[in-house]
């Protein structure tokens, strides 16, 4: 490990976000899975969170350029659990949703606690999870399809939750406590 490395290592983990994640409800295609991770990496979330629908451990391929070594991800069994998790760590949970009564994402205050639901590419985010959610975002559309890609929707929401937390100065020393600041850096060393 040389000096440069080990510097880089924690510029970065100076500026992860432990209160900023998604969760990925049934999103199993590797290439997405993928792509939201490396998303997540460059925003700075911590950990993410997913329920898988086999219940197993999701795959990762190229797409996610290494980013899985540096997101952690927490497989829940289910989605209330998944959900019950993050409320109780104080998240404010924000489904995504294609429904008339979808707030703008832009509209959002993602300097708060903020967990982004996001869903299957098939099905969306089941009734089951809207339900425990707080409320529902869109990105809005005015094109002929009718939705994103999950991993561009997810980017997208992101890079604004992003924006808002350089503007609150939320990037701009340690947010990990030092114990887990600490913990990270020993595993994180150990890649
Ligand atoms: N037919 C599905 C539906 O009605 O929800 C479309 C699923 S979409 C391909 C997969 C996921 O991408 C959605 O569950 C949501 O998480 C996200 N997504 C896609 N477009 C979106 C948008 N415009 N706003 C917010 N989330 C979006």
């Amino acid at each position: 490990m040389t000096e440069a490395r080990r510097r880089r290592i924690e510029e970065v983990l100076r500026r992860r976000q432990p209160d900023l994640t998604v969760l990925l409800e049934n999103v199993h295609k590797p290439h997405n899975l993928s792509a939201i991770l490396r998303s997540c990496d460059a925003v700075g979330v911590l950990e993410a969170h997913a329920v898988n629908p086999t219940g197993g451990v999701p795959t990762f391929n190229e797409t996610s350029g290494g980013s899985h070594k540096w997101v952690y991800l927490r497989v829940h069994p289910d989605i209330q659990t998944a959900i019950g998790h993050l409320r109780e760590k104080g998240f404010r949970i924000y489904a995504t949703a294609l429904r008339e009564d979808a707030q703008d994402f832009r509209e959002v205050d993602y300097t708060q606690p903020t967990a982004i639901l996001l869903g299957a590419e098939k099905w969306g985010v089941s009734e089951e999870a809207l339900a425990l959610a707080d409320s529902a975002i869109q990105v809005p559309m005015f094109g002929m399809v009718q939705s994103l890609n999950v991993s561009v929707a997810a980017a997208v929401i992101l890079f604004e939750a992003q924006r808002q937390r350089l503007k609150a100065g939320l990037y701009e020393g340690p947010r990990l406590d030092p114990e887990l600041y600490q913990r990270v850096l020993e595993d994180w060393l150990r890649k």
